[in-house]
């Protein structure tokens, strides 16, 4: 037997805190009587609905995606744009990403069908961190690196401690390549911060989450993460 919420979340369907507000939005039903209770118990045998669709347990599984620049990280999008999952056509799990890259970004992305482990890692207080190269406008200064280290307020909230290197100035001697590695995964946070210290950013790749890098993957490519990667991330 295992919680109601629990059982949503490993089905795929959503995270835990999503399968949470269905349940008490009186959206879940158990053998066909809505149940509001968050502490229900359910068991292998127990036919579940969510919004009127019978969920069914999927093996839980982990992509990691080299996420090409011009791709949308939503499973659908109304505006007809590639989306990540056109990548997984012949993928027949219900996945989908783990937190969010921008449309023009290109880089590090990871896909499951695991609620929990999607809930776990966007999570601001897992912490886990993702390193970012950015081509930006303009040579970034010392004193700039220091201020993307120690924090900028954006939104009325200060940034956490990052770390923030230069790689080297542009080709073109009017940009920079600097690396930074932050564990927060606010709207846009890259571009703020640099923009914040003004130096707007012209390319943006991630390249790094956690221990996993893209190596061995171009653009477009993806693998499955290997068990003991998995067990790495919970
Ligand atoms: N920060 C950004 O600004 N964009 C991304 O895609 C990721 C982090």
């Amino acid at each position: 037997m295992e919680r109601l919420q629990k059982a949503i979340a490993q089905a795929g369907v959503a995270s835990r805190r999503r399968a949470e507000q269905y349940i008490t939005n009186g959206e879940v039903k158990v053998n066909g009587k809505v149940v509001k209770e968050l502490g229900t118990k359910v068991s292998g045998n127990d036919v579940v609905e969510v919004k009127g669709v019978q969920i069914q347990k999927e093996e839980p599984v982990y992509y990691l995606f080299y996420k090409p620049r011009g791709v949308i990280t939503s499973v659908s999008d109304d505006k007809g744009r590639k989306t990540v999952l056109d990548y997984f056509k012949d993928v027949e799990y219900r996945i989908y990403p783990v937190g969010r890259l921008d449309y023009d970004t290109s880089g590090i992305l990871l896909l499951t069908n695991d609620g929990d482990l999607d809930n776990k890692l966007t999570h601001p207080k897992y912490e886990v961190d993702k390193t970012y190269v950015a081509k930006v406008k303009g040579t970034v200064t010392v004193p700039e690196l220091k201020k993307l280290r120690d924090g900028i307020v954006i939104d009325g909230k200060k940034t956490a401690k990052a770390s923030a290197d230069l790689v080297k100035p542009g080709d073109d001697g009017k940009s920079s390549i600097v690396s930074l590695t932050i564990h927060e995964g606010r709207n846009h946070q890259v571009k703020n911060m640099f923009a914040a210290v003004g130096h707007p950013v012209e390319k943006l790749s991630r390249t790094d989450y956690g221990f996993l890098s893209l190596n061995g993957l171009n653009a477009g490519e993806y693998r499955r993460l290997k068990p003991h990667e998995v067990e790495q991330l919970k």
